[in-house]
């Protein structure tokens, strides 16, 4: 029987140390771990930040240098290294830098995974210096940074980065890594194989995202201006060469490519495009380039992809991933920059607090233990979610009655009906009884477990089916 549960929404702090969550970890954290925030005060000059590129060195030393500044609100770590052997760092903001708050969420963006589109890059830089010496003064920054790990990577591709050349707005020329690979194609793909030789910096990433629960991300790209929002592929995939068929098969292609989850996804996308300056007005970056309505559109329906990361974030780990086309010139000239950041500086903030919304909670055992990689599941929605060692999931939602299916193995599946509201996210938490003592009834169904990359085959089986239907309607 379905329980209806809606509890306030109360936080859990208990800090564990940084991923923690995962056993040991092989990230070492630069800085000085002792301080705690009331140091900040005392060590208010952190660094300048100029609106210019800063190059890889320039990075790593502003980075570093706000690690030492601001210990109780940084931490910087690097999840590897590129092929060229730069080092792919990560600063995280938060009132707890170094350790994961059980309860509340990881979020992140990653910027500059194509070398050449480089106003993400800064962006990020900025983004960081604002959060650090907001802290103090704002209360919103303080609210968000309380509640929320910010895992910031300004550059995912920095050996691209290296040969690409400022006011370049168009060219390719740095897109790739040192291997000439797109990293937003070098993911593993849901729909339709991919062949490409995986890279050291998508290694690192895939590693990085598995070791942390993402909540939500954005990817920071340049080249237009949209909030791009998954699926980026569709069931269709197909390269089109000359046929004629082909042509049938590429208008098709260009159809949206519909997630379970897309009125969350737009909303996601309108969030950041309405608090953008420019972007929602939807306005095209040349004359023979797409407009997008409202200033967001979904991947495929854009131009589908195989390999990308946002997809894989969403079907491989449960973090929504949207991806961010920030700037009609990939890398526009550096006096550019201040514009950039005040057009994108309250979407870059207001997008990482929707992190806030939907419903959170713990799956625990009848004894109160944690069940770790629980199966979490909105009905309807048909992607599946997993705890965390903590016993931890979160998903946003929209305001609405939904319910939930959370089974593990060994223990009897339950089902739990919950409202979302749009003011404060929904603390829901589930406890699973043990299988073993009830013996095989009508309720009970054995829980299949899976390999953990894999999503639910369910979703293949409903999405291949309903393709196969339109194309058996449309061809057959
Ligand atoms: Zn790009």
């Amino acid at each position: 029987m379905a329980r209806f549960l809606v509890i306030s929404y109360v936080t859990v702090l208990l800090v564990v140390t940084i991923y923690g969550q995962h056993s040991d970890s092989s990230y070492s954290i630069h800085g000085d771990t002792t301080s705690n925030i009331s140091d900040i005060e005392s060590r208010q000059s952190g660094p300048d930040l100029e609106f210019r590129y800063h190059d890889h060195d320039e990075m790593t030393r502003y980075l570093r240098s706000v690690s030492a500044s601001y210990p109780a609100l940084t931490a910087l770590y690097s999840i590897g290294k590129s092929v060229e052997g730069r080092d792919l760092w990560v600063m995280v903001v938060s009132a707890s830098p170094y350790e994961h708050m059980i309860g509340k969420p990881d979020v992140k963006y990653v910027a500059n995974i194509h070398g050449n589109e480089a106003v993400g890059r800064e962006l990020l830089l900025h983004l960081i210096q604002y959060l650090v010496t907001s802290y103090e003064t704002d209360s919103y920054i303080k609210w968000l940074l309380d509640n929320t790990r910010i895992h910031l990577m300004p550059s995912m591709n920095p050996d691209g980065f290296a040969i690409s050349k400022e006011g370049q707005c168009n060219t390719i020329h740095g897109r790739h890594n040192a291997r000439r690979y797109d990293l937003n194609r070098n993911f593993p793909d849901f729909f339709k194989a991919n062949s490409k030789q995986p890279q050291p910096e998508t290694e690192a990433v895939k590693e990085w995202i598995s070791k942390i629960q993402f909540v939500l991300s954005g990817s920071l790209h340049g080249g237009a201006l949209v909030a791009s929002y998954p699926f980026d592929n569709t069931p269709s995939a197909r390269i089109c060469r000359s046929s004629v068929s082909c042509s049938v098969f590429q208008s098709y292609a260009h159809s949206p490519s519909i997630s379970p989850d897309d009125d969350v996804f737009r909303h996601l996308s309108l969030v950041y495009s309405n608090n953008h300056a420019k972007m929602s007005r939807g306005v095209s970056c040349k004359s023979n380039t797409p407009s997008f309505k409202n200033g967001i559109t979904n991947g495929a329906a854009w131009y589908p992809l195989t390999g990308g990361m946002q997809d894989y974030n969403y079907l491989w780990h449960g973090c929504m991933e949207i991806t961010l086309e920030i700037s009609c010139c990939k890398y526009p000239p550096a006096h550019e920059l201040p514009k950039y950041w005040m057009d994108n500086k309250q979407s870059l903030i207001k997008y990482l607090a929707e992190t806030h919304r939907g419903a959170h909670g713990f799956v625990m055992d009848e004894n109160g233990n944690p069940v770790e990689r629980a199966s979490v599941k909105v009905k309807g929605r048909d992607v599946t979610y997993h705890t965390t060692k903590y016993g931890e999931f979160w998903r946003i939602l929209l305001p609405g009655t939904y319910r939930l299916d959370v089974s593990a193995e060994g223990y009897l599946p339950q089902e739990v009906e919950f409202i979302v509201i749009d003011s404060h996210p929904t603390l829901l938490n589930v406890t699973l009884h043990s299988a073993k003592r009830i013996d095989t009834g009508p309720y009970y169904r054995p829980v299949v477990s899976r390999p953990p990359p894999a999503p639910a085959p369910g979703f293949l089986t409903s999405i291949s089916n309903s393709f196969q239907n339109i194309f058996s309607n449309f061809f057959g």
